[in-house]
């Protein structure tokens, strides 16, 4: 069984002693920066000049300073960019500033993992990443509960990582919930085959199909998207909630004897091969060479594919049925090209 940290493993008084720049203030930065605020923590976000979000952030009380102002006092530093303008912000105007023994904190494995953030070694390095985005992990602290998290040490220096890793995460609310003890290269690996596979890729591909072939077929687009895609949410949360088995238990029995006949028949071995084809490239780092060559060419490839996919068929439907039926998509921050 792995490592479960709760609320009585951890000391909130290690972070408490001490200054942390939260560096970014979108998803993860906001829920940081004010539960880290509002367990009693000093915190300074840390944001380039003229960031819209430097009103938003000022306005939630929170101190606002240019990134190496930030930097500069700060004895944690959590770093809460896109994973792929981190290298870059880190070179440049982290760590020239950083102070010390400073502690570098991430939500995400990924720029430690695949060697684009090398710290010299007098710096703790942490992570603390939230199993839920930054929304979620705001609105749960406020009711009093926590979203789960990750949390690995990759560097000890302090001799005191551990200490301060689970103080960071208990004062994010994520031991009321659990922090599980992992690596940054378990951590890293498996979040990105998660989303590839599974959770992103995987799931949008096999509605997007299901959609193309009851279309195909000669059924109405707004009946195939109630069936493919907008039920999903019932059945994930049956899921969360007890697992494959709770899905079953709640669905007719001819849905869980359609489910047993032909998911294999959907889903074949072959899948699973690819799944080993995509992990193997996560593993190696192709993947990780791909994206970020296509970030530095200034995404020429991310951003065909996000105009492709958004384009599809599904979405048109989709954007009509939501505003029939009165659906809001409630994320002030969500800027998708989608939105009406
Ligand atoms: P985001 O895109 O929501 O926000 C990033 C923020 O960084 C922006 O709001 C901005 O303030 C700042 N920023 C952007 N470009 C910058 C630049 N060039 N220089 C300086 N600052 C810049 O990102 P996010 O989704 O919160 O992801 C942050 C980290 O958290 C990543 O490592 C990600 O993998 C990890 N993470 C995210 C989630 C999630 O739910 N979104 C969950 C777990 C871990
Ligand atoms: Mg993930």
């Amino acid at each position: 069984m792995a490592e479960i940290f709760y609320d009585d493993d951890a000391d909130l008084s290690v972070i408490q002693g001490k200054k942390v720049a939260v560096i970014g203030y979108g998803s993860q930065g906001h829920a940081h920066a004010l539960n880290l605020r509002d367990s009693g923590v000093e915190v300074v976000v840390g944001l380039r000049e003229g960031s819209s979000s430097w009103a938003k952030a000022t306005e939630q009380g929170l101190k606002v300073a240019e990134i190496p102002e930030a930097v500069k006092d700060a004895d944690v530093v959590m770093i809460l960019t896109p994973d792929q303008v981190q290298r870059t912000v880190y070179a440049e105007q982290i760590a020239p500033n950083l102070k010390e023994g400073a502690a570098l904190f991430f939500a995400h494995g990924f720029n430690i993992r695949y060697g684009y953030i090398e710290p010299d070694a007098s710096h703790d390095i942490c992570m603390v990443a939230p199993k839920g985005p930054g929304h979620t992990v705001r609105r749960q602290y406020e009711e009093g509960r926590g979203v789960p998290a990750i949390v690995a040490v990759e560097n000890d220096a302090s001799g005191e990582a551990w200490d301060l890793t689970l103080s960071y995460a208990k004062a994010m609310g994520a031991t009321r919930a659990g922090a599980i003890k992992t690596t940054f290269t378990e951590e890293t690996e498996t979040d990105l085959f998660g989303e590839q596979t599974v959770l992103c890729g995987g799931v949008s591909q096999l509605i997007t199909y299901g959609f193309e072939t009851l279309v195909e077929a000669g059924y109405q687009p707004e009946i195939a998207y109630f069936e493919v895609l907008h039920e999903l949410k019932l059945i994930v949360d049956l899921i969360n909630e007890g697992g494959l088995t709770k899905q079953r238990w709640s669905i007719s029995d001819t849905a869980e004897y359609g489910d047993y006949v032909s998911g294999e028949r959907v889903i074949t071995p072959e899948v699973k091969e690819n799944m080993k084809a995509v992990l193997a490239d996560i593993q190696d780092g192709t993947f990780a060479k791909r994206f970020i060559a296509d970030q530095d060419a200034g995404a020429p490839e991310f951003m065909k594919l996000r105009e492709e996919h958004e384009s599809h068929p599904i979405e048109q439907t989709g954007r009509e049925l939501r505003e029939a039926f009165g659906w809001t998509d409630d994320d002030e921050d969500y800027t998708g090209t989608a939105r009406r």
